[in-house]
């Protein structure tokens, strides 16, 4: 059966621009070390082709010699060395030897963690986070700690004390946020894979913005010991790489229960994936604000997978209007409360010019904490105030109820959904600093996602006319990241043709 594509405005789109480019670069055999899949990068560790201190050592360079582009805060290049070193005893552990970049918001024991702020500048983590004590133990090489807006507030990068980052695709353009500089390492080739953290969208914006791959797990899939807290209830690790099969391939090291998070959960048993799949597109998700060449892009990309016999459907999730609302109540709510820790006494940033010990606190936070920061402390303490609780936070937590039964809905008539990662390319730098509320708007169709506690993907499905990365998400029921990561490969093999 034909789907007729009533929520499209032009159904004759094919996916502009395709291929999306990075995917087919590492089946190059020309291609220098750090450009190759993690498949490669492994082959070549196991059967001699490369050591992994020159594997390391190829990725520093490349670092060293793009430095423009921003992305890491620190370099961790003599750990990394190290750790290389000793790599080739354990070339049979899943990641042995390939070279990864950690977002600035999770713990590298030994190695500042500044969660792009002032306020934790000088802050030495004192243990790893799960997350990286499990990538260390599958043999992976830690490449340093990558840029990201402040506390991961943000969605362009340009929130972080530490500068912005330039996609690598669109000098002068957004890398896209909160995970900017994960994104642009892993598209500019300066790590292999790394993980970001996804609070409302900050994983999959800038893999759509930078060409990438990006795996925003079900809530309690992954541990979040050692992920800096934004609002609790909504993040998780997530992992960025150039193709489905380099992002998997991390997600499954880093994935599972862990007794340090009680909201970690025992691997669920995945169930089989059908062979043809019943894909929704939220009629909600092409509406106004959309760009139309986003829309031909998503339009072609579902027409490919139903070319490839996967059956598409219309469906509504009626509460997304209200999504971006619940989602910034909720997440300055939650930010309010855990930002309160930085305070000048424990660690981090303690302002000098103080007489007593409430002018210091106030200084120290006025100081240790940019704009974007303080203006969601701000909303968030007000959010949660006696007299306006229940106006703003406790309407927000059934709104989110709302949009989880939606999605619970969509789920009993298909088995994901497809829709465009951001409503947008990525924009120029400085466009959107004026206006936060338009930079909100870039979160439109990935906060639902958090909110529902859902695994989503964003999948480069193709470029628009200035060239510039195109992403499409796939949502899944919880704990399906399987079925999504091969939907994902099925764009990525469309987009290769
Ligand atoms: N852009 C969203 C925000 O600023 C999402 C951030 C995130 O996922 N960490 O809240």
């Amino acid at each position: 059966m034909q789907y007729a594509p009533t929520v499209f405005g032009d159904s004759s789109g094919t996916t502009s621009g395709c291929p999306t480019g990075l995917q087919n670069l590492s089946s190059n055999v020309n291609a220098p070390p750090y450009q190759w899949s993690i498949a490669r990068m492994t082959n070549a560790l196991r059967t001699g082709g490369i050591s992994a201190p020159e594997l390391a050592q190829t990725h520093l360079d490349r670092i060293a010699a793009r430095r423009e582009v921003n992305a890491y805060i620190n370099v961790t290049g003599d750990m990394a060395t190290i750790a290389a070193a000793s790599s080739d005893q354990s070339r049979n552990l899943p990641l042995a030897g390939i070279p990864i970049a950690i977002k600035d918001n999770i713990t590298l024991e030994g190695v500042p963690c500044t969660c792009g702020s002032r306020m934790l500048e000088n802050w030495i983590a004192p243990y790893d986070a799960t997350v990286v004590e499990r990538l260390k133990a599958a043999g992976a090489v830690i490449l340093g700690k990558t840029n990201c807006d402040e506390f991961a507030m943000g969605s362009s990068n340009e929130n972080s004390h530490f500068g912005s980052v330039q996609n690598p695709n669109a000098p002068g353009r957004v890398p896209g946020g909160s995970s900017g500089g994960s994104a642009a390492a892993v598209a500019d080739f300066q790590a292999a894979a790394a993980l970001g953290s996804d609070t409302g969208g900050s994983v999959r914006l800038p893999a759509a913005f930078c060409g990438v791959v990006g795996l925003k797990p079900t809530y309690g899939a992954v541990s979040r010991w050692g992920l800096v807290a934004f609002a609790s209830s909504l993040d998780q690790v997530g992992v960025l790489g150039r193709t489905v099969d380099d992002t998997k391939r991390v997600f499954e090291v880093i994935r599972g229960y862990d007794p340090k998070d009680s909201t970690s959960m025992r691997n669920l048993l995945a169930s089989p994936i059908p062979e043809t799949l019943t894909i929704g597109l939220p009629r909600e998700y092409y509406g106004n604000g959309l760009d139309p060449e986003v829309r031909r892009a998503v339009t072609g990309t579902a027409q490919a997978l139903q070319a490839a016999g996967h059956r598409l459907v219309d469906v509504s999730l009626p509460n997304s209007p209200y999504t971006i609302a619940a989602y910034y109540i909720i997440c300055c709510a939650e930010a309010s409360a855990n930002l309160a820790r930085y305070d000048g006494v424990k660690y981090g940033y303690r302002s000098a010019a103080t007489q007593d010990l409430s002018s210091m606190y106030g200084r120290t936070r006025s100081e240790g904490f940019g704009m974007e920061v303080k203006r969601r402390i701000l909303l968030g303490t007000y959010v949660l105030s006696a007299g306006y609780f229940d106006a703003y936070y406790a309407t927000a937590q059934k709104v989110r109820a709302r949009i989880a039964a939606d999605f619970a809905n969509a789920f009993e008539s298909v088995d994901c959904l497809l829709t465009p990662t951001a409503p947008t390319c990525a924009f120029k730098l400085g466009e959107k600093l004026d206006d936060p509320l338009a930079m909100y708007l870039m979160d439109i169709y990935t906060t639902s996602v958090n909110l529902a506690g859902l695994p989503a993907i964003s999948v480069p499905c193709g470029r628009s006319n200035a060239g510039l990365p195109i992403g499409a998400q796939i949502i899944g029921r919880a704990f399906e990241e399987n079925l999504i990561m091969s939907v994902a490969s099925g764009i990525e093999e469309a987009c290769a043709m």
